[in-house]
């Protein structure tokens, strides 16, 4: 919304120019119907519990650096309690329920998420600095939609694999990232759910509030106590869920550094695992794409969520004859990108999740430039407080480059050229990552005839970034092993005779 020139001190905070007679005028959203409490405990067996060693830890809002609440910090013996819950809620509750009334237990969910979907949302903006356009339209309907979709298998589950005997593995340790906190524990909550298992899950720890909320959700919801369990802590308090020799499943969303640790710690024991890992997505543009759709899917692609996306498409590949045109109309777009406070309503760019995060994005732009480079940031200015990062574009960008190969989990993307289909692919292949990747052109044959040739798990055509419960998700190479979502996702958590 825009008014006439008459700057408050409020705009002032926002720290966003608007380069005219008009002035602009922030929407926040509104916190007044949040509840967020000074200190969290554990969620096991049903209840909140302090840690062991009763020691805590801050979580902050990463827009403005305060303190929002503080949350135990689990150790080995309070996660040997959880998988203790859940273990005896497996034996004697959940694997022995129907099917029938485990879905109902996940509608429950569902509809309860829905319900307070507006309170998540804030939240989810709160503790991780994301847009509030984005968890409220994005994030929370996708998480009610995971607990819907694998509602829905919780009774089917003979016609998802017909003629084979469907048993579940028993309890599964889910860790999860800090880029998508809530959604990333619906994808991994829902099918082990459904399919009869038990679960002791670990949050990131920048972002555990959303999971706490929804451990006082899913009491409201009746689940019997011990079926979910919910751990805050640090790497340690995921190392020590991975390593619980009573832990029959490992889901693990997070970087292929600590992935690789992971399996190595499972390598020779009986565990089953699936490891979402970290990308480095190809988006290719061919000269015959609608240009002004496909500079805004590059936006889209890079700059959702600050880049803070496993998929992202952060490598961007124009064929020749059209780069110019692409750059220059990426350049002007993103000169109309605001960045600010995360829950107005107006805003495209939140924050950047943590301090450590943003100086690892500042390294990796740094590097991009001494190696080379040619920079384009977007001229808007930073609020003072806060952590921020201004939509970065490098062109000039080589294979060599560590922008090109690492991936930088921020809203920076690099740019190259090339001239035929097949120089394309073989840019885009050259890498260890294998997670997504994007193509856009007015042919559908060449869809087809390129995407086949594309190694990765997740392969968009004219659009990026988009999501669905029903459609699996995962990676090659070093982005990962097993599948997300779908049918597929529920495979991971069943055994089959
Ligand atoms: P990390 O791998 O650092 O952490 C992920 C989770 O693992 C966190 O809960 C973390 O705890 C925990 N953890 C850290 N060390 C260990 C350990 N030794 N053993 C067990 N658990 C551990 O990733 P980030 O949180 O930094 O997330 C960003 C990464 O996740 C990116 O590389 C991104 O690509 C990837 N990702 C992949 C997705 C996919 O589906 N493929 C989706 C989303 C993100 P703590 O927070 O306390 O450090």
């Amino acid at each position: 919304m825009l008014k006439e020139k008459s700057i408050s001190s409020e705009q002032k905070t926002t720290g966003l120019d608007f380069d005219g007679s008009w002035e602009y005028s922030p929407a926040p959203e509104s916190t007044d119907h949040i509840t967020l409490k000074e200190r969290y405990d554990l969620f096991i067996n049903g209840e909140f519990v302090p840690a062991e060693s009763n020691r805590y830890f801050d979580t902050i809002n990463p827009s403005n650096e305060q303190k929002l609440s503080e949350v135990a910090l689990a150790e080995a013996t309070d996660v040997d309690k959880a998988v203790k819950a859940a273990r005896s809620a497996y034996n004697k509750v959940w694997s022995k329920m129907s099917g029938r009334d485990r879905g109902k237990y996940l509608f429950r969910i569902a509809r309860l998420i829905q319900e307070r979907a507006r309170e998540f949302a804030v939240i989810e903006s709160m503790d991780g600095g994301k847009p509030i356009r984005e968890s409220r339209d994005v994030d929370i309907p996708l998480v009610a939609a995971h607990f819907f979709y694998y509602a829905g298998w919780a009774d089917k589950l003979r016609f998802a694999f017909p003629g084979r005997s469907v048993t579940p593995v028993g309890v599964a340790g889910q860790i999860i990232p800090w880029n998508f906190p809530l959604l990333m524990a619906a994808w991994k909550l829902a099918p082990a759910l459904a399919t009869g298992n038990t679960v002791v899950l670990k949050p990131a720890e920048t972002t555990p509030l959303t999971a706490m909320k929804l451990a006082e959700l899913i009491r409201d919801a009746d689940l019997p106590p011990g079926v979910v369990n919910i751990v805050t802590g640090a790497g340690t308090t995921g190392a020590a869920i991975v390593n619980h020799p009573d832990v029959d499943k490992i889901a693990f969303t997070g970087s292929t550094e600590v992935g690789k640790i992971i399996m190595k710690s499972l390598a020779g024991t009986e565990k089953k695992y699936t490891l979402e890992l970290g990308g480095k997505g190809a988006n290719i543009i061919m000269e015959d794409a609608a240009i002004d759709q496909a500079v805004e899917g590059i936006v889209n692609a890079i700059f959702f969520n600050q880049g803070h996306v496993c998929c992202a498409g952060s490598r961007l590949f124009v064929q020749e004859s059209v780069a110019e045109e692409v750059i220059r109309k990426l350049k002007e777009r993103m000169t109309t990108l605001r960045l600010g406070d995360p829950l107005d309503k107006n805003t495209d760019i939140g924050a950047i999740n943590s301090r450590m995060q943003l100086d690892k994005i500042h390294e990796l732009i740094e590097s991009g430039i001494n190696e080379g480079g040619s920079v384009y940031q977007s001229s808007c200015s930073l609020p003072e407080k806060g952590y921020w990062c201004k939509p970065t574009l490098f062109t000039e960008a080589a294979q060599s480059h560590r922008i090109v190969q690492e991936e930088i989990f921020g809203p920076v993307l690099t740019i190259q050229t090339f001239r035929t289909p097949a120089e394309a692919m073989e840019k885009a292949n050259n890498t260890p990552y294998g997670l997504s990747g994007g193509i856009w052109t007015d042919k559908g044959a060449k869809i087809f005839k390129m995407t086949v040739k594309m190694r990765a798990g997740v392969v968009w055509a004219n659009t990026f970034n988009k999501f669905d419960p029903t459609s699996p998700f995962g990676g090659y190479k070093e982005s990962g092993m097993g599948r997300e979502g779908g049918l597929h996702g529920l495979k991971p958590y069943v055994e089959l005779n």
